[in-house]
């Protein structure tokens, strides 16, 4: 189908680069990787195996000068046909590229390949006492590279985030095969995690600095069973909001529970329809036993049937059996499995799992439901046979209504699988054109020639857009946010340029040039929006962030940040440490007055890429930040450690950070003397 030549006509210059044996193109080669775990299959024109990691730049600038598309792949365990070539080209095979360059026990950094496999990491950082958190269920299998691709999460994520919040730094290949550093700790927008998540369409991972923490020494682990779904999900918003942060939360039904314990030591009673597995740890063995008594007392009070602690390490291995073998054993109950990935608010699980079955039965498909439960992020595993397409046109079918209900109950449409092309058509219902364009823009600006992965991600012309596109429901602006917009509409239009200002408190009146007009953001005000048993919070960029402190306390929460001044808005377009790690939506005005809504009130979403962080350290250069949605914690502040506010840098655009610039304010209008050389 595709021109085998084009490959041919550059396969000199490819060999030279990696080696004869190295470019393979042979047929058994080419069916091995035409596909992955997911459903999708489309055959590669070549498959390049690289045995360091020099040679990958010098590959992508012959591919891309070439016009040839390519994409990177490691282990092929993502669920949503990322590593299928859609469009032909090379396949570019990393998995040997597995060093451990350094463990850093000082720094808590390790520095490693992308074909590291997670597990052996984990296996080589336990002498020295350290882990590294992403732990998805694949980890035996699936590589650091690959968990950066996809932006993997696991068990331990409720409490020590996903692999965008455990990596320092990236060198990264960018599709026209340059080679680039960067941290979320630079100066200006956050590049970085652009990449973490974006499957191989931005550029491809070669090497990661990445974060480690001690084991704690103290960890107890509880099973405990349920007679209803329900109840078990009560329990779960009664734990965090009691203020506990378990380092796991993970729940199962009894579909799942009975497939993953056939002939295994059952520690559940008959009768149990759910079952939650809740892990505490600490450095304080007092304060995790607090902590678990707490958690045995509201699951008391749901009625839970069993609430059992494991008393040793073995005991440990055998409750988790339970959920790590849930998949393995789904498996063997059908020759497939379609494994969905939506997310919703926590408190809406119930609903959500409700809307599930329902969906399930109509149907009449069987599924496990496996979640992290604490995350919101549910895992039905819907069991089928890919040989009787009227069913696999049904799971189709159940597997986008489980999506849309998703959506509807404010959440997304995938919390750590990625989109692929598997979902390419769900982010039209998840997002509106104005979200999708940005996107767009995006990658347009890192890979003109659309050559890297291209197809994923963003919806192609053959996913039509439903009529009711689009989360974006603007009904939350209030009339100060409507004036700015309005504001920014007709300088655009006059093409005059914007110095968007607030507080004063980082951007000085002396700083602002080039004939820019004030746009001043102290009206965007209004008092905070809590949502108590989402643990979430919706500010206006304008509210100073003192008093944004105060509401939260007030209503007993906290923000886990330093006290940083200045305003909600501020402290994100000035990259404020820490919050990256709890930001979780931004309403944003473009400097034509458009308006962006980008990622929710969910605490995972992997569903485009993350240009919420982008916005962080941004400047307000990019556009107007208009409202921030946050991660707020239950209870008094913890006096958590923080190293307090850097001192201001000088911010040197990377060339990068100019072609964002230029995709998203072609005319510099927004703060125009940062990017005044572009
Ligand atoms: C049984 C099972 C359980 C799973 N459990 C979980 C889970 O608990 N949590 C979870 O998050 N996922 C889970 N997954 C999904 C999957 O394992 C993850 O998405 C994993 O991160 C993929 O890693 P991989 O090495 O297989 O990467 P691949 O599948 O080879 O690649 C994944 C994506 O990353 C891109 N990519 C690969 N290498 C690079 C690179 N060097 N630079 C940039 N992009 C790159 C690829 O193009 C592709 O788009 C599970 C899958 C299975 C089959």
């Amino acid at each position: 189908m595709f021109k085998r030549n084009r490959i041919l006509a550059i396969k000199p210059v490819l060999e030279a680069i990696v080696g004869p044996e190295n470019v393979r193109t042979d047929e058994a080669e080419i069916l091995m990787y035409s596909y992955d775990a997911g459903m999708a299959r489309a055959r590669p024109e070549a498959v390049i195996n690289f045995t360091d990691a020099s040679q990958v730049a010098p590959t992508v600038k012959a591919l891309y000068a070439a016009g040839i598309p390519f994409l990177p792949r490691l282990a092929g365990t993502n669920l949503s046909g990322g590593t299928v070539p859609l469009k032909g080209g090379a396949i570019l095979n990393l998995a040997r590229l597995k060093k451990i360059h350094q463990i850093d026990t000082a720094a808590h950094v390790a520095l490693v390949e992308p074909g590291l496999v997670n597990l052996d990491l984990q296996k080589a950082l336990e002498p020295f006492g350290l882990f590294y958190a992403p732990d998805p269920a694949s980890q035996k299998v699936s590589t650091i590279g690959g968990n950066i691709g996809e932006n993997a999460g696991g068990p331990l994520c409720l409490k020590y985030g996903v692999t965008a919040n455990n990596v320092e730094k990236l060198e990264v290949v960018t599709p026209e095969g340059e080679v680039k550093i960067w941290s979320h700790r630079d100066p200006g927008p956050d590049l970085m995690s652009l990449i973490i998540g974006s499957e191989g369409t931005l550029g491809i991972v070669t090497r990661a600095w990445l974060k480690l923490r001690p084991i704690p020494p103290h960890i107890k682990t509880a099973a405990v069973a349920f007679t209803s779904l329900d109840a078990a999900m009560k329990a779960v918003t009664r734990i965090i909001k009691e203020g506990i942060v378990p380092r796991a939360l993970e729940a199962m039904d009894k579909v799942s529970l009975d497939a993953s314990l056939e002939g295994k030591a059952n520690p559940f009673p008959d009768g149990t329809a759910a079952a939650l597995i809740v892990e505490l740890d600490g450095s304080d063995a007092g304060a995790v036993k607090k902590e678990l008594e707490t958690v045995e007392r509201i699951c008391a009070a749901e009625s839970c049937a069993v609430f059992r602690v494991a008393s040793d390490e073995a005991e440990r291995d055998l409750l988790w059996q339970a959920r790590k073998g849930a998949y393995p054993a789904m498996a063997r109950l059908a020759p497939d499995v379609l494994v969905e990935d939506g997310v919703v608010p926590r408190p809406r699980l119930p609903e959500a799992l409700r809307e599930t079955r329902e969906i399930l039965s109509k149907y009449k498909l069987t599924a496990g439901l496996l979640f992290h439960a604490g995350d919101g992020n549910l895992h039905p595993n819907i069991l089928f046979d890919r040989r009787d397409l009227q069913e696999v046109k049904r799971v189709k079918k159940a597997g986008y209504e489980i999506l849309k209900a998703c959506i509807k109950l404010g959440g997304t449409i995938s919390g750590e699988h990625g989109i692929g092309v598997e979902k390419r058509v769900a982010m039209n219902w998840l997002y509106g054109p104005g979200e999708l364009a940005f996107f767009r823009s995006i990658k347009n600006a890192f890979d003109p020639k659309d050559l890297a992965n291209p197809d994923k991600i963003l919806p192609v012309a053959a996913d039509k857009p439903s009529e009711t596109s689009g989360l974006a429901e603007r009904a939350s602006l209030s009339p100060e946010a409507r004036t700015i917009i309005d504001e920014l509409r007709l300088r655009s239009m006059r093409g005059a340029p914007t110095a968007v200002t607030c507080l004063g408190t980082r951007l000085k009146p002396e700083t602002i040039a080039e004939g820019a007009a004030r746009l001043d953001l102290r009206q965007l005000s209004g008092a905070a929006v809590i949502d108590a048993d989402n643990l979430t919070a919706r500010a206006e960029a304008g509210l100073p962030m003192e008093e944004f402190l105060k509401q939260l306390k007030d209503a007993g929460f906290h923000l886990d940040l330093p006290e940083t001044g200045g305003s909600v808005g501020g402290a994100i377009a000035s990259a404020c440490p820490g919050l990256r790690e709890i930001l979780l939506g931004l309403e944003i005005a473009r400097s034509d007055g458009s308006l962006l809504d980008l990622g929710g009130r969910t605490v995972k979403n992997v569903a485009g890429y993350d240009a919420v962080r982008l916005f962080c350290g941004s400047m307000g250069a990019y556009g107007v930040i208009l409202a921030a949605t946050f991660s707020i914690s239950a209870g008094p502040r913890r006096g958590r450690e923080h190293a307090g506010l850097p001192a201001p840098v000088t911010f040197k655009p990377d060339s990068y950070h100019t072609r964002l610039k230029n995709a998203l304010d072609p005319e510099n209008l927004l703060n125009p003397w940062i990017y005044r050389n572009k």
